[in-house]
């Protein structure tokens, strides 16, 4: 579709509308699992601009129905509110040279501005959705260890109803297009220990956690698609000369295919059980599950990649990067629906305290989260 004159003068003469939102929307604390001031924030935003039923559900995403009846399909729409930082003070913001400077501001902030600018247009002018119904989700947990938890609920609660799924997350020049599964697990060790002199040779949990580890890391990775694996974190032990009794790490793998993602579970629980027949007290809690995805019709899953390639093109004259990745799409990706993630701003350093997003970024950044959801209604 294309954007009328109108609506893009629209765009344009709530631009610093859009860039005000951003400002106080990125300030408040949203670490995965602890939501609830953004989702409030963005509640209360949502009705004070006209939207109707805005209601937010026991996962804390904040969503806007229009047009949902019991039981016709709907069209998803999303960007996650949570962030990676463990914040909960309002979180830092500066404005320099052009840029926001804010942890979080593209990943997923900007992207989540974007989105309700196009639910105020939409509430402006009364638009009624065509052929199904829209939701329109400003979602909680996609990072880390919220383990997609709110794309996980509007995928369960819809469940057979969802036709097609964008999310829009992170910076535009990249887009996911395809599930990266993975699994997270904390591996916890405990032995008898003991001091580290009177009792020298009893089991020492660090050093049976390091076999461990270098077990895990002899692995020969399966040939299929792109598998890793990485330990992240390790702790344990009491004091220098304590032999110690605990020690865990997170370990996770990663795999854009089924088959390897199986492969490397089946060989973390053989070391893991080998290691046990030694004796060893190991404990294994698996912290993060994320599904690969299944077979999607092509034809589906590639118009709507190339409405947001012709999209992307149109307001930045770049194309989309698509390929694998690990995003609330992973979740309806495994039940087979159509979906892609897309970015709606540019900017650097996702994931770090420096992030940041050139405003100027923005204005094109709307237009396309305008056209992609547009094209859902009259
Ligand atoms: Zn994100």
């Amino acid at each position: 579709m294309h954007l009328s004159k109108e609506i893009l003068n629209y765009i344009e003469s709530h631009n610093q509308e859009a860039i005000d939102l951003l400002i106080e929307l990125a300030q408040i604390p949203a670490p995965s699992n602890h939501e609830e001031k953004r989702a409030t924030f963005c509640k209360d935003w949502f009705k004070t601009q006209g939207c109707k039923n805005v209601y937010i559900d026991e996962a804390l995403n904040v969503i806007w129905p229009i047009g949902v009846t019991d039981d016709n399909p709907v069209a998803v729409i999303m960007a996650h509110s949570d962030v990676v930082f463990p914040d909960t003070t309002p979180l830092p913001l500066a404005i320099a040279e052009g840029k926001i400077h804010c942890p979080g501001i593209i990943d997923d902030t900007a992207n989540a501005v974007a989105l309700m600018m196009a639910a105020k247009y939409i509430a402006q002018n009364n638009l009624l959705p065509k052929g199904m119904g829209v939701l329109l989700v400003v979602n909680s947990g996609e990072e880390g260890l919220g383990n997609l938890k709110g794309s996980r609920q509007i995928v369960k609660d819809f469940e057979g109803r969802i036709k097609e799924f964008i999310s829009f997350d992170d910076k535009n020049s990249h887009g996911v297009n395809t599930a990266v599964g993975s699994k997270r697990y904390e591996i916890e060790v405990t032995t008898e220990g003991g001091h580290s002199f009177n009792d020298f040779g009893n089991r020492n949990s660090i050093a049976q956690l390091a076999s461990i580890i270098n077990k895990l890391y002899d692995v020969t990775l399966p040939p299929k698609g792109k598998t890793t694996y990485n330990v992240g974190l390790i702790s344990g032990g009491t004091s220098v000369n304590t032999i110690a009794q605990q020690a865990k790490m997170l370990f996770e793998f990663r795999s854009d295919e089924r088959d390897s993602l199986a492969y490397m579970e089946s060989y973390l629980q053989s070391v893991i059980s080998d290691f046990r027949e030694k004796g060893l007290n190991i404990s294994v809690n698996l912290v993060g599950d994320r599904p690969c995805g299944i077979e999607i019709e092509h034809t589906k899953q590639q118009a709507l990649e190339s409405r947001a390639q012709d999209a992307n093109k149109k307001y930045y004259d770049t194309a989309i990067d698509f390929g694998p990745g690990s995003t609330d799409c992973n979740i309806p990706l495994s039940f087979g629906i159509p979906s892609i993630c897309i970015g709606c701003c540019y900017g650097q350093g996702a994931h770090t305290r420096e992030e940041w997003m050139d405003i100027d970024s923005l204005d094109g950044g709307i237009k396309v989260a305008f056209e992609m959801i547009l094209h859902y209604f009259y």
